[in-house]
């Protein structure tokens, strides 16, 4: 079977910015993000959809994002971390986690920013250290 990018990922074979992992779930920033500190968290299992994740792995994920959020709202400033599913370009359910300040800034059709691989390094770091889990 051929796999997602996400699970190349998973796996290794894919460098990603990561943010946090367990056993079950990983937290890297969006390679083509909305914002600074645009993270997707996805479960290490390879799914779809999102709404065809069992009940304890789709409670998990969120729990796992939420320990996330505030990790990235510690460090990019910005009125909420708004919360997106879309996956109509990654067949591997992923949950968005955007910094916002107003509806706009999550507007998947606005332009994304560009971000060097040093900068994307450096907001990673510091949000890894900013969590707790
Ligand atoms: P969607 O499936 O519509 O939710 O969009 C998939 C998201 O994954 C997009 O925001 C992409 O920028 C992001 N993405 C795709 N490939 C990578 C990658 N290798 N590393 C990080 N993010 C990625």
């Amino acid at each position: 079977m051929a796999h997602t990018i996400f699970t190349k990922i998973v796996q290794g074979e894919i460098p990603c910015y990561k943010i946090a992992e367990n056993d079950d779930f990983l937290a890297f920033l969006d390679i083509n993000p909305l914002a600074e500190g645009h993270t997707l968290v996805i479960p290490k299992l390879e799914i779809d959809y999102i709404f065809d994740i069992e009940d304890a792995l789709y409670k998990d994920l969120f729990l796992f994002a939420k320990k996330i959020a505030p990790a990235i709202k510690a460090v990019i400033p910005c009125k909420r971390i708004g919360v997106a599913v879309i996956g109509l370009e990654v067949p591997h359910a992923h949950i968005h986690l955007v910094p916002i300040n107003g509806i706009y800034d999550i507007d998947f059709k606005k332009p994304k920013i560009a971000l060097t691989d040093h900068q994307f390094e450096n907001i990673a770091k510091d949000i890894r250290e900013h969590i707790e889990i």
